[in-house]
């Protein structure tokens, strides 16, 4: 191992891809093999400590002390839903904490990972949208939110896996943020790491168009998209992106995520259940004709209701209606189940504790429409 320290800055190896890492040990005229050797002993094993990384020679674990941490969340809190569900409240930074939501099924679990401190978005039936938006989490801060449950249940439950699933379902919109997203997914996919299968990790997003092109030129994923709305009207209403990439941009950008033949892709639409504002029998016909051209399947998510959101549920027969006439269309929709709702783990649910750097609330009342509607956009695209 050569020194060549001043060219080196600290850094948590925790958010580096294999690549990066390899990079990185390049510097020190280090072999590329350490970087595999790290990436098992940090993601595969859930060693921090250089210490017990007994096959790296003692030069080198002095070397990584001295110039590299992996560093881990500090989980805040932890709520254990009475169907299993578990939120996790963990602090990124000094003034930051995200939540992240792990959910067993019969038989994978799957978890919820956040992507941003807050949210720029200001969905209006989105209790993150409230908190404001406090700036990206690193790839770090993303994976270590994998490695924090994976590694603390695997332990608990006496597993030796336990996530086969992982949603950008948290908080923040995951292609405001791409670059560190895709970092991340790039080390939850690493055979090395979490080895998570092609379709085993779903994007969703609010409908950035120019980067749902750019992850299909990166990442071969599962795309969800939060559509929410059969028309542009309601849809403008709900998710203000919408004035920006409307839904005929949105539907061209899904067909082209799943039209190259190698991928046997489906897109998921996300549609949020509201009394009286998007849940009528004409809403999900418009809707079945909007998306029958796309390989698609429609999760439906009955509204989740938080303080001051001035929505209602719609009702469960009125859901299933709604379920129904897309059925009918040769739609395949399913109910999404709340789950975690005694603990507010559900979807539109998570908080966290962020500060909101842009004070956007205030700042928004002053702008006019136009101007908050471009705002919000530029904050949405600046990855
Ligand atoms: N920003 C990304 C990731 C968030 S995913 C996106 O918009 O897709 C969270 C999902 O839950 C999204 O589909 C979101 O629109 C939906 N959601 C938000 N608030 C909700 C609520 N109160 N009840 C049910 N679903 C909600």
């Amino acid at each position: 191992m050569k020194s060549n320290e001043q060219n080196v800055v600290e850094q948590n190896l925790l958010g580096m891809s294999q690549q990066d890492l390899e990079q990185f040990f390049s510097v020190i005229d280090e072999k590329s093999f350490r970087a595999t050797q790290l990436m098992k002993w940090m993601h595969q094993q859930g060693v921090a400590d250089y210490e017990q990384m007994t096959n790296l020679s003692k030069s080198l674990r002095d070397w990584l002390h001295k110039n590299a941490t992996i560093q881990l969340p500090e989980m805040l809190n932890e709520e254990i839903s009475t169907d299993g569900t578990r939120k996790w409240l963990l602090k990124v930074d000094d003034k930051n904490a995200v939540e992240t939501v792990f959910i067993p099924e019969n038989d994978r679990a799957t978890l919820c990972v956040s992507s941003q401190a807050g949210c720029a978005l200001d969905c209006t039936f989105c209790a993150t949208a409230r908190q404001g938006f406090a700036g990206n989490l690193t790839a770090a801060q993303i994976i270590s939110q994998l490695w924090f449950a994976e590694h603390r249940l695997r332990t608990q439950f006496n597993k030796r896996r336990v996530i086969g699933n992982v949603v950008f379902m948290g908080m923040g919109e995951p292609l405001a943020n791409f670059d560190n997203v895709v970092t991340a997914i790039r080390i939850m996919m690493d055979d090395n790491a979490y080895g998570l299968g092609k379709r085993k990790v779903t994007v969703s997003t609010s409908g950035i168009v120019p980067k749902i092109d750019k992850l299909r030129d990166e990442l071969d994923v599962s795309l969800a998209v939060s559509l929410h709305a059969p028309n542009d009207e309601i849809r403008n209403q709900l998710v203000p992106l919408n004035r920006r990439y409307p839904i005929a941009e949105l539907m061209q950008a899904c067909r082209r995520f799943i039209e190259d033949k190698n991928r046997k892709h489906t897109i998921t639409f996300e549609y949020v259940m509201l009394d009286k504002i998007n849940d009528s029998p004409q809403n999900a016909k418009q809707l079945a004709k909007l998306i029958k051209d796309v390989p698609s399947k429609v999760n439906l998510i009955p509204f989740n209701a938080f303080p001051n959101s001035g929505f209602e549920r719609s009702s469960d027969q009125v859901i299933e209606e709604f379920r129904e006439i897309l059925q009918a269309a040769g739609i395949t929709t399913i109910t999404r189940r709340p789950r975690g709702e005694d603990i507010a783990a559900a979807c539109g649910q998570l908080a966290g504790d962020i500060t909101d750097k842009v004070k956007r609330q205030r700042h928004f009342e002053k702008l006019h429409e136009r101007e908050m509607l471009d705002y919000r956009a530029e904050v949405a695209t600046c990855a």
